[in-house]
């Protein structure tokens, strides 16, 4: 069968026994980059062979493993650092290999969209896991802005690179004051996880150095109902507004009369 095994995504130590073990008794690993999977093998003298499959050989790479499992051997999918397929390779896959009717078993460990969750103090009874979000900042804020009035915790990955941005553009999609959480490295050295308001965020990581090297996990508290109602108000404001007055006149009359960020009401 086909195993997916979760691997750590800093701190070693996160790698379970019975990932460990799995890994050790498969026939075969397909490893989204077999350089990367070997340091974690070698590390604790796992010497079974490995494949690679990431997004550019996924197809392909899938029909070749699925050969494999009907020739009864079996294989494990592991990506970089953490849950395979989330954010990672492996979705074609596993959808392969489940209809083939060969069996699909989870091994879980680190995520971590779900460790910086647990240590946020945001509500999480109800979420929502966004991943990655557009690098060209046009289609980053249309979907900001998109996600406005979503009412549950949002998820977001995040590299270094794109992080002052994203926090700006955070700010001006929910609002300044719309309480958030930045985890970074976590598990790792420099595991840091600052709460805040997305202003204070931003300003905190733009004026940092530090606060922008490694991963991150953006999470923002969802809107209130307060926020739903303001943005339902100023999106009726904007729509009349705009018949009479360039849209970018309407939508800073129409987010100043109902409190709703303008960037939630009008593009970027
Ligand atoms: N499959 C992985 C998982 O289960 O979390 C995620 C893979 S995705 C390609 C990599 C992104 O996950 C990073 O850019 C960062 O946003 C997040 N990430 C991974 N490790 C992290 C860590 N130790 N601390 C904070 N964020 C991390």
């Amino acid at each position: 069968m086909l195993f997916v095994v979760a691997t750590p995504i800093g701190n070693l130590d996160d790698l379970t026994p019975r990932a460990r073990d799995t890994l050790s008794r498969v026939d075969l690993i397909a490893a989204e980059d077999t350089r990367h999977t070997a340091t974690l093998l070698r590390h604790f003298g796992i010497d079974t062979p490995s494949l690679s499959l990431h997004d550019h050989n996924e197809a392909a790479r899938a029909e070749q493993v699925v050969q494999r499992l009907r020739a009864g051997e079996n294989v494990a999918l592991v990506s970089d650092a953490g849950t395979p397929l989330v954010s990672d390779p492996g979705f074609r896959l596993v959808r392969a290999v489940r209809e083939a009717g060969i069996r699909v078993s989870p091994v879980p460990g680190a995520c971590a969209a779900i460790a910086a969750l647990s240590a946020a103090g945001l509500p999480s009874d109800r979420f929502v896991f966004e991943g990655f979000l557009p690098p060209k900042p046009a289609a980053r804020r249309t979907r900001l802005k998109a996600l406005a009035t979503e009412s549950r915790t949002l998820m977001f990955y995040e590299s270094s690179h794109r992080i002052v941005e994203m926090l700006a553009d955070a700010a001006e999609a929910f609002g300044a004051d719309r309480p958030a959480v930045l985890a970074r490295e976590i598990t790792k050295r420099f595991e840091t996880l600052l709460d805040g308001s997305l202003a204070e965020l931003h300003e905190r990581v733009m004026a940092d150095k530090d606060q922008q090297r490694g991963e991150f996990v953006v999470l923002v508290e969802g809107a209130s109902m307060d926020e739903d109602a303001a943005l339902g108000e100023g999106r009726r404001l904007y729509e009349l507004l705009s018949r009479e007055l360039p849209p970018a006149r309407a939508a800073k009359l129409a987010a100043e009369f109902s409190g709703a960020p303008r960037r939630a009401l009008y593009g970027g």
